[in-house]
């Protein structure tokens, strides 16, 4: 007998009904024989069964929609649904808002320039074609390949999901929370009903498996991606990702359009990077990487940030995002990317690259001194590197050695492991390129995220926690022999630090130990023998190890992930996986204290020591050394030189006593952790500059903060331009007669600031007399605790100039200055500074 029912519900849920809640409801609708819809109020209605189909409704909060159900069981199947919406669904956690999320210039904003929003892991500038990579797109043979009957297609694509299905169930059987909640999605999208409709009617058309698959996910993609719902839209990716895989099934290699060869200056917009893709690219020609859903510690991230390369990680539908070849623009301090650019996009940039030519032309005499913090204590810079070009540019910037050397690379994108004279060689050019500067050459770190296929190892389900780094040597010694002969013959008498990856027990250490003395007795050499610090069970029992070990580094990238257990590759748990949550800084101080205690040698060589925000807290831990990126050397040289030791330490108990990334962030923000010293003058002639061309106030007031980060004033243009804007938001800061003064407090200025830009054509600046401004006085002042009394004196300095602008004799004075000393010398005059 055939009944009838139906529920009306409104949505609940902040972001919709999206695809993990129509999972569940598809999951719950499969076990009842009725037929079951879901309707919205404009009658559109989907299967119930399909998730494509219910996610395509794109219901957001607050809409109604209607189940209805028809067959022998209809009343207790809507029993059961209602039970499941008024119980059962999670809403999407909220994303860690911790890291440097993504924020449009004022310039920009004010052009009104579309971008794509992520979150900047390496900082910089990086201008060149798009070029998509990993597109749903099958190979020319493959589109005009003839079918071989409806039939034995659609047998093939029906295997080709099913197989997709089940890895994918059988993959969300050993995960767990969000990642299984998420395998169980996309195992169902394998399974849609709808999907399934879609690729059976263009095979029956006559199209092959492969096609039906790609056309069928390109509507369905299609589809989700007009949704109004943000969460919705990116589901489109997940169904591009199910035809992926199922493309790899049925045509093998047939996805290799995940590997184009770069011609020209190119940007990379891609949803998935490995390491692997991203070192298969020509180096000459990549300029940045716009990434989706890659972890912030991922190694493609740690290559990209060795590289120096701007990276935007995600970004939501980035390889849709961008149209190939159109010239594109990604900023990794900013957190976004621009496709296409036009003029005032390209001017900008232009702008930017030449300022951050400038500041570094000033800063490298700064960095080539060894480090040291402002009250004595010597502390190394090294580079972290993957090949000898690095290194050499590295120490010709500053670098006091190199901190890590990864030689893993050298083993990964091959189909056998690297001889010894070519590691020999390798090495070689390292040591030489780091001219007398010390060396840690780390042995092979393969396993993880970078596996080495020839290596026949089995696959695992939780690689990051398998046979990798030094638990790889003894299943491998003569891999171990090899490299470390290699390594000991390249020092050729220079000295030489060998280290130790992934070690967990004592007894590895001195098996390791051990293999460097045979070696050394082969092909001679004094090495210093170290190992990382890098998986929990060393923590607590440093002592244990130093009769064994000649130095320590840890490598906080995975000291955090196996800290936290949270995968560092995994965008869901960044901000788990974070180095300033103080549990981890806890762990940190605690290794460090025991070390020097044990009398051994510490450096830090994870990504943490690489940010130049963390350096007070680094400097606070009392290491020896610490290992950035090329890119960072430079940076967090000079924190160094700036930081007080004591402050910081004080500023690391602090942090330890939080309990947040943030909390952290905001104390190392505000805390007064520099040396004091006596103020450069408000006045200086590296802020001052003459005859610059500026299309609006907007550029007139960049180019002025461009002066205060290039003399050195701010670390933070960006935030001083900020409250620059935020000040001008309230009143108009043009004071007539040709002159504006804008001005702002920010905890990113260092000392109170005057930067002068006299421009070669007035802008418009909605002055108090309508007339255009020619004379821009950026006050600019430091703010917080580090401050000191900033308040009070910017008042002054303002009410005096604003009266002193009120004279013609001034006015005629600053306007007949034509270079930067002259102006100098006016404005002290003048305003008695
Ligand atoms: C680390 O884990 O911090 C580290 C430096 O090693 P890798 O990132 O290569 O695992
Ligand atoms: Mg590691």
């Amino acid at each position: 007998m055939s009944a009838k029912a139906e529920h009306r519900f409104v949505c609940g849920l902040v972001n919709g009904l999206h695809a993990r809640p129509a999972s569940v409801l598809a999951e719950a609708a499969s076990v009842f024989a009725a037929s079951i819809v879901i309707t919205r109020d404009d009658g559109t209605t989907a299967d119930m069964r399909s998730v494509l189909s219910v996610v395509g409704l794109d219901v957001q909060q607050g809409e109604a929609f209607v189940i209805s159900a028809e067959g022998v069981d209809a009343t207790a199947a809507v029993d059961a649904l209602r039970l499941v919406v008024e119980t059962g669904l999670d809403d999407e956690e909220p994303v860690s808002s911790d890291g440097t999320e993504c924020r449009l210039p004022p310039v920009l904003r004010m052009m009104g320039v579309e971008h794509a929003p992520g979150v900047g892991v390496c900082g910089g500038v990086g201008i060149g074609g798009a070029v998509c990579v990993g597109g749903l797109t099958l190979p020319a043979e493959a589109m005009q390949a003839a079918g071989a009957g409806a039939e034995a297609e659609l047998r093939e694509a029906g295997t080709a999901l099913e197989r997709v299905s089940r890895e994918l169930t059988g993959r969300a059987l050993v995960s767990q929370g969000t990642e299984a909640a998420l395998l169980r999605a996309h195992a169902q999208i394998a399974n849609d009903g709808a999907l399934w409709k879609a690729i059976e009617s263009r095979v029956r058309e006559g199209a092959t498996a492969a096609r039906a698959v790609v056309g069928a996910a390109e509507e369905m993609a299609g589809r989700l991606r007009d949704a109004k719902s943000v969460y919705v839209r990116d589901r489109a990716v997940d169904v591009v990702d199910i035809a992926m895989q199922v493309i790899e099934r049925l045509l093998p290699g047939a996805m290799e359009a995940a590997r184009p060869v770069l011609e020209r200056d190119s940007v990379v917009f891609a949803d998935m990077l490995t390491a692997n893709q991203l070192l298969g690219f020509d180096r000459r020609y990549l300029k940045g990487l716009v990434l989706g859903s890659v972890g912030r510690t991922s190694h493609t991230v740690i290559l990209a940030r060795g590289m120096g390369l701007p990276c935007v990680v995600e970004v939501a539908n980035a390889s849709s995002g961008a149209r190939h070849g159109d010239e594109a623009v990604v900023d990794g301090g900013g957190g976004f990317a621009i496709c296409p650019v036009d003029d005032g996009v390209r001017r900008y940039y232009e702008r930017e690259l030449a300022t951050h030519e400038r500041r570094r032309a000033r800063v490298l005499p700064l960095v080539c001194k060894p480090a040291m913090t402002s009250d004595g204590v010597r502390f190394e810079v090294g580079v972290t590197a993957v090949d000898a070009t690095e290194v050499g540019r590295a120490i010709r910037h500053g670098a006091d050695g190199v901190g890590l050397f990864r030689t893993e690379f050298l083993y990964l994108e091959r189909d056998a492991a690297p001889g010894e004279d070519e590691q020999h060689e390798v090495y070689a050019r390292v040591i030489d390129a780091a001219d007398g500067k010390p060396v840690i050459l780390r042995t092979f770190d393969v396993g993880g995220d970078k596996p080495a296929p020839y290596l026949g190892l089995s696959r695992e389900e939780n690689p990051f926690l398998g046979v990798r780094g030094v638990r790889l040597y003894e299943r491998r010694p003569e891999l171990l022999r090899t490299q470390l002969r290699a390594m000991l013959r390249a020092a050729d008498g220079r000295p030489v630090k060998i280290m130790a990856p992934m070690v967990a027990t004592v007894a590895e250490m001195r098996w390791f130990r051990e293999r460097v003395q045979e070696a050394r007795a082969e092909v001679g050499g004094q090495p210093s023998i170290g190992m990382m610090v890098e998986v929990p069970s060393v923590a607590l029992s440093i002592d244990r190890f130093a009769p064994h070990a000649d130095f320590v580094s840890i490598g906080t990238n995975d000291l955090c992930q196996y800290w936290m257990a949270a995968d560092r590759g995994n965008a869901g748990v960044a901000g788990l996986c974070d180095e300033l949550q103080p549990v981890f800084l806890r762990a940190m101080r605690r290794i460090v204290d025991d070390a020097k205690h044990a009398g051994l040698w510490v450096g830090v060589c994870g990504e943490m020591g690489g940010r130049v925000a963390n350096v007070p807290l680094i400097v606070g831990l009392g290491v020896d050394e610490v290992s950035a990126g090329p890119a960072d050397v430079a940076g967090v040289k000079l924190a160094v030189g700036e930081a007080d030791a004591a402050r910081c330490r004080d500023l690391l108990e602090k942090a330890c006593e939080l309990d947040t990334p943030h909390e952290v962030r905001e104390v190392v923000r505000t805390f007064a952790w520099r040396a004091e010293r006596s103020a450069p003058g408000v006045i200086d002639a590296a802020c001052i500059e003459v005859g610059v061309d500026a299309a609006s106030k907007a550029e007139a007031i960049k180019a002025a903060v461009n002066l205060l980060s290039i003399s050195g004033r701010t670390n933070g243009p960006r935030d001083v331009e900020e409250a620059v804007w935020a000040r001008e938001a309230t009143y108009s800061t043009g004071l007539g007669h040709g002159f504006a003064v804008p001005h702002c407090k920010s905890s990113a200025m260092r000392w109170p600031t005057l930067a002068v830009v006299k421009l070669t054509r007035p802008v418009d600046w909605d002055a108090m007399d309508g007339k255009p401004v020619h004379t821009v006085l950026l006050l600019a002042m430091p703010d917080g605790e580090a401050a000191g009394g900033g308040g009070s004196a910017h008042l002054k300095i303002f009410a005096t100039l604003a009266r002193r602008l009120m004279h013609e004799g001034f006015r005629d004075r600053i306007h007949g200055c034509t270079d930067a000393e002259g102006l100098e010398l006016a404005l002290r005059d003048e305003l008695g500074l």
